[in-house]
């Protein structure tokens, strides 16, 4: 089934139209540090007001455990949006209600309105169904169509997301489109050679995205925290760096079943190693199976992938036609463990064929090391679900706009 677009949505002049974005940028002091999300849903936006909608954004912002905490509202959002939208955007510090319902009212053609954060409301993000179709039904009352285009949490299963697109008539935004149609092309064919890149720090989240990779891959390139669960397989000790002791096995499994595969796992052959984690902590270069050897010992903790290994990585990523990366290599918050992280991406504007940047800490890391959008063949907005793409999960936010594989 194909996914319903704007074009299903008809006419749209001087209709009330829910948007659900994810707007969920970093903050640092009330300030927002990479507007990379907001930038990315201006097309949809743009679109639909010069088609004469009467705009209303919706968003989650954070984890405010479905309570109203004024360091997560949207409202430095809504003024960012304004000014990359050069026009007037309102907001209303309530979600749904009278005040909502009220500036809902008073919108005209072509004007935004942005509400408050969604997960103010423990509804949003209920297990219970029904509790989440009472929500949905309370958005649903305040447009007329819905447009659902936070690609950022099209796998999960919550109000804003899965039952408002049943309850009113519904359409995938320009980003979702955009994104789809590039994690499409990692999927179906990909041109050869295809490297996937690994990082971050949610390890047992992404473990899983190995095992439906590994048949579709030509070399899997392991950096970030999840590389010393991978040492940790091969025998080696990790000191104090991030380990999963429970996934050893799961990760051994992995490496047995690319050896029969003939799928190169490029594991990190040298590593930073800190005394602390810390900006200004004390490091060396260390090979990989001798972490505990490091003037910091027992203690020592591994904060990026070593010259070496991003040399190799990077010569990889540069003689590959497909690229996927996801996770920075290092702690490169950290200006002393940022290296692996900056090589890597470095090499990926440099890929012949689609080179693709996926999830929110990667993306901020190729901006932050001062790399531009337009370097990269495509950087995704959702690091989670271009992960359950690849691995091949249904995506309920999908489905509800009637996408299925
Ligand atoms: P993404 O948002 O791109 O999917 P993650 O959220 O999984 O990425 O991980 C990003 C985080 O991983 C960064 O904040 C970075 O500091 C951290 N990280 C990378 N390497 C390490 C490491 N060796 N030890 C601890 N944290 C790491
Ligand atoms: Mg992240």
């Amino acid at each position: 089934m194909a996914l319903r677009t704007l074009a299903d949505l008809g006419d749209l002049a001087g209709k009330r139209v829910i948007v659900r974005c994810d707007l969920n940028v970093p903050l640092q002091d009330g300030a927002i540090t990479d507007d990379g999300r907001i930038r990315a849903s201006l097309s949809t936006l743009t679109q639909l007001l010069d088609a004469g909608a009467r705009v209303i954004v919706i968003s989650h912002l954070g984890r405010p455990d479905g309570e109203r905490k004024d360091e997560f509202s949207l409202r430095p959002v809504a003024t960012r949006l304004g000014e990359l939208l050069d026009r007037p955007v309102g907001f209303v510090p309530t979600t749904i209600g009278d005040a909502t319902t009220a500036a809902v009212d008073q919108l005209a053609d072509g004007e935004v309105l942005v509400l408050e954060n969604l997960r103010f409301n423990p509804e949003e993000t209920a297990k219970d169904a029904e509790t989440r179709q009472g929500f949905a039904d309370k958005l649903a009352a305040l447009g007329d169509a819905f447009v659902s285009d936070g690609f950022g949490v099209v796998h999960r299963r919550q109000a804003s997301v899965f039952e408002l697109a049943a309850a009113l008539p519904s359409a995938a935004g320009l980003l979702i489109e955009r994104e789809l149609d590039v994690l499409q092309r990692l999927t179906t064919n990909p041109e050869r050679p295809y490297t996937v890149v690994l990082g971050g720090s949610k390890v047992s989240d992404k473990l899983g995205v190995i095992e439906h990779l590994l048949p579709q891959v030509n070399t899997l390139c392991i950096g970030g925290g999840m590389l010393f669960t991978f040492l940790a397989a091969q025998g080696h000790h990790v000191a104090k760096s991030l380990l999963e002791h429970d996934q050893i096995d799961t990760v051994r499994g992995y490496l047995e079943r690319a050896d029969e595969l003939g799928v190169t796992i490029d594991l990190p052959t040298d590593v930073v190693v800190a005394s602390a984690f810390a900006a200004d902590a004390s490091h060396e270069v260390v090979p990989a199976d001798a972490i505990e050897e490091s003037s910091f010992g027992a203690n020592g903790i591994g904060l990026d992938i070593g010259p070496e290994t991003a040399a190799r990585f990077a010569a990889a990523i540069r003689a590959s036609n497909t690229v996927f990366w996801n996770g920075p290599m290092g702690v490169f918050e950290f200006e002393a463990f940022a290296a692996g992280t900056r090589v890597v991406a470095d090499a990926l504007t440099e890929v012949p064929g689609l080179g693709v940047v996926g999830g929110g800490d990667s993306a901020a890391a190729v901006r932050s090391l001062g790399f531009r959008d337009d370097q990269f063949g495509h950087i995704s907005t959702g690091g989670g679900a271009s992960l359950e793409f690849l691995e091949g999960k249904p995506l309920p936010g999908l489905e509800a706009l009637g996408w299925s594989k």
